[in-house]
């Protein structure tokens, strides 16, 4: 088999066969084919697409090619993927729900670079934590306790290393096939028998319209059922921060809060959190319905049943901490700075982009792969969508070592105040055949 062959026939927009796939996935990670022919090859793809066959020959490709992980043994195991988010801090919270309720994790996160954070920087707040298991001692960990979440190992998809660090050079990041391939071969490979998918959509995201983060949920599914799992999705939009929070350590202690405390309140944070939950009930047969699903959580948040498996996950890493304090164990030296309002109005936007990204240059996000983060840093929004602001009220507050004029512009930029109360955003679930709007 030739790469010249395989990347002529795509250019003319044949399918490949699972053979010529396969071939080109594993000997790019042997270094037996060229950068510059696999970047002909993407390109190639990007223009032509891949068919759901190809796609799926594509993902399995990726996933043998490093590690997988067997989880034999392990009943009612389950995982997560979200598309990313400004203040999405929802791991932190369905985590612990789910375990509480009776199901096994055991999962890898990423790390954030740019405007959204990622859980594993979100974890290394809290002091003592291990976010880097070995296989090893990752799986003892879920067979002694039930949790564990880790950072992403090298041997894991090695493939998707090379090629996503390819396709971020050549412009061939934004092509559905190769995005799929790449988030689903990485869950395939952590072995989970139900996966939930949360796909955001709008400006704080990295899929800008619904119709793509729709396409792409399909497209997932698919994938996932492909390989005998199973799988639903959630569509929700992401134009504004999720919750009150964006930082490191702010997150982790919005997260806690959250599940010290019965949500009666309806915020966009509930919403998700309950919802995305719930949904992972249903997958595996804890519940038979949504509302029964949000029901479960409720009573795990009442018993206190939740924040225990919070803290068993948590100490069960190396967290250090007094569980009768746990936010003191978050307290880290850091400056406060106040965003004020310039006129008064009801709040009915706030701009997640311009949030995340006043986030990162308070030193809470990467501008850089080797940049280091400060775990304090941040923004905690004081007025939320639909809240009356008054001329002088404090909008939110900036946390980080120096102050910023850029971040303290991008903040009162991004609140958007009127005199109409907001519409609230749809959720939507996929469960492999039809959308449905949840709320
Ligand atoms: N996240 C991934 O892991 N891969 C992509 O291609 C895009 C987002």
């Amino acid at each position: 088999m030739r790469i010249t062959d395989i990347i002529e026939k795509k250019k003319h927009g044949g399918a490949l066969s699972k053979e010529e796939i396969t071939f080109f996935v594993n000997d790019y990670v042997e270094n037996k084919i060229p950068d510059y022919q696999i970047a002909a090859l993407l390109m190639a793809i990007w223009f032509r697409g891949m068919t759901k066959e190809e796609t799926f020959h594509l993902t399995m490709a990726m996933k043998y090619s490093g590690d997988v992980l067997n989880l034999n043994g392990l009943e009612h195991t389950i995982d997560k993927h979200s598309t990313g988010g400004i203040g999405d801090k929802l791991s932190l919270i369905v985590m612990p729900l789910w375990h509480s309720g009776g199901l096994t994790i055991a999962k890898m996160s990423g790390r954030g670079l740019g405007f959204t954070g990622g859980t594993i920087d979100k974890l290394e707040a809290i002091p003592g934590y291990n976010a880097s298991l070995d296989k090893t001692s990752f799986l003892e960990t879920v067979q002694k306790n039930g949790i564990a979440i880790t950072g992403q190992s090298a041997s894991l998809v090695p493939a998707d290393k090379k090629l996503y660090a390819l396709r971020d050079v050549t412009a061939t990041v934004d092509s559905l096939p190769l995005i799929a391939a790449s988030i689903m071969s990485k869950k395939l490979a952590t072995a989970a028998q139900n996966i939930v998918l949360d796909v955001k959509y709008g400006e704080g995201s990295f899929m800008k319209t619904r119709e793509d983060a729709r396409k792409l949920a399909e497209l997932m599914i698919d994938l996932g059922k492909n390989d005998g799992r199973r799988m639903a999705a959630l569509l929700s939009p992401m134009n504004r921060p999720l919750g009150y929070a964006v930082g490191n350590a702010l997150e982790v202690k919005e997260a806690y809060e959250f599940l010290c405390k019965e949500q009666k309140e309806k915020s966009a944070l509930a919403e998700n959190a309950l919802a995305l939950a719930g949904v992972g009930f249903i997958l595996d047969g804890k519940t038979e319905t949504l509302s029964e699903g949000i029901m479960l959580c409720h009573q795990l948040i009442c018993s206190g049943k939740a924040k225990q498996s919070f803290f068993r996950w948590l100490k069960g890493q190396g967290g250090i901490f007094d569980e009768n304090n746990f936010p003191g164990a978050l307290h880290y030296p850091t400056g406060e700075f106040s965003v004020i309002a310039r006129k008064s109005g009801i709040v009915t936007d706030i701009n997640a982009l311009s949030i995340g990204t006043a986030g990162m240059e308070m030193g809470a996000g990467r501008k850089q792969l080797e940049d280091k983060i400060d775990p304090a840093a941040g923004v905690i929004l004081k007025k939320n969508i639909g809240d009356t602001v008054s001329k002088g009220d404090v909008l939110a507050i900036l946390y980080g070592q120096n102050r910023s004029e850029e971040a303290e512009r991008l903040v009162s930029e991004a609140f958007i105040l009127g005199n109409k109360t907001p519409i609230k955003e749809e959720i939507e679930v996929f469960w492999g055949n039809q959308w449905e709007i949840i709320k």
